[in-house]
């Protein structure tokens, strides 16, 4: 399988499943634009990274995906977009007769209207190369729901709803649109609730790890980003190219129960 020649765009990539996405996109020869809201000198050095251990071209660019036009312009700064993976995400954990409303605000504009923007930005390119493939990180909580993520549970739920209906606009196009849902995946942000929550419940790490985190995950154990990069490739390959508007579940068995 090589992306050799494609471009691949990964909104919020500069940590966790983004990143990984990115390495394993560029692994398969992809040229990847890396993007989160910061314009720090690490956030290019990712970058320079990537180009380096893949020898692909690799860039970081800076725009904040709360914001319509930012997302659009992340999209025209890019140049290019064959592959698309509308992965930046934030959380908030609050009853909904308690939820701020800057906190939904925020997680309905960065977890689903940014890859309404970025879509609608990119489609037209991938339509004049005659090939693209969009792939959208949900969540096991685009499928169900949690008490407290109000915001996020909806905002999931709306990119499955919308991943399903770019797929039915496409459908007669070489492009494809489709949704990861992982569960729990051990990323940085996630890493560093393992020690308060060891200390909250007098707990071991594996104890927090197994019987607190992954209590809704059958398989006991995290996802990683590299699965999630390795499910993204899939996307990506000719073996998936009939596979349009649909989610795979990276959930450890969580959405079967
Ligand atoms: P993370 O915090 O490591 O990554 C989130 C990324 O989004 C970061 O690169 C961050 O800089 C970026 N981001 C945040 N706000 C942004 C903004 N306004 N503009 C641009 N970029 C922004 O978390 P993660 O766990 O890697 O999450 C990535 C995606 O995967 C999210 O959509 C999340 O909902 C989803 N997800 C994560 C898990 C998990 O267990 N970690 C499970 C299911 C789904």
């Amino acid at each position: 399988m090589t992306l050799k020649g494609k471009t691949a765009v990964i909104t919020g990539s500069n940590s966790g499943i983004g990143l990984g996405i990115a390495r394993e996109l560029a692994r398969a020869g992809a040229d990847v634009v890396l993007n989160s809201f910061t314009d720090r000198a690490e956030d290019h050095a990712l970058a320079a990274q990537i180009a380096a251990e893949f020898d692909v071209a690799a860039r970081y660019i800076a725009a904040d995906m709360s914001d319509g036009d930012a997302c659009r312009g992340l999209i025209a700064q890019a140049g290019a977009c064959d592959v698309l993976v509308n992965n930046a995400g934030i959380q908030h954990v609050a009853p909904v007769d308690e939820f701020p409303v800057d906190s939904w605000n925020a997680i309905i504009a960065i977890n689903l209207s940014s890859a309404f923007h970025t879509t609608a930005a990119a489609l037209p390119m991938m339509r004049a190369a005659g090939w693209g493939r969009i792939v959208n990180i949900a969540s096991a909580h685009g499928l169900t729901a949690s008490p407290f993520k109000s915001a996020y549970v909806a905002a999931k739920h709306g990119v499955v709803g919308l991943t399903k209906t770019v797929a039915l606009e496409t459908a007669e196009e070489a492009i494809t649109c489709n949704a990861i849902c992982p569960g729990y995946v051990l990323t940085p942000l996630v890493e560093a609730q393992i020690p308060d929550t060891m200390a909250k419940y007098n707990m071991s790490r594996e104890d927090v790890i197994k019987k607190v985190m992954l209590e809704r995950q059958p398989s006991r154990e995290f996802a990683t980003v590299e699965q999630l990069g390795g499910s993204t490739v899939f996307f990506c390959s000719d073996a998936a190219a009939q596979i349009t508007g649909t989610t795979l579940s990276v959930d450890g068995g969580w959405t079967a129960l």
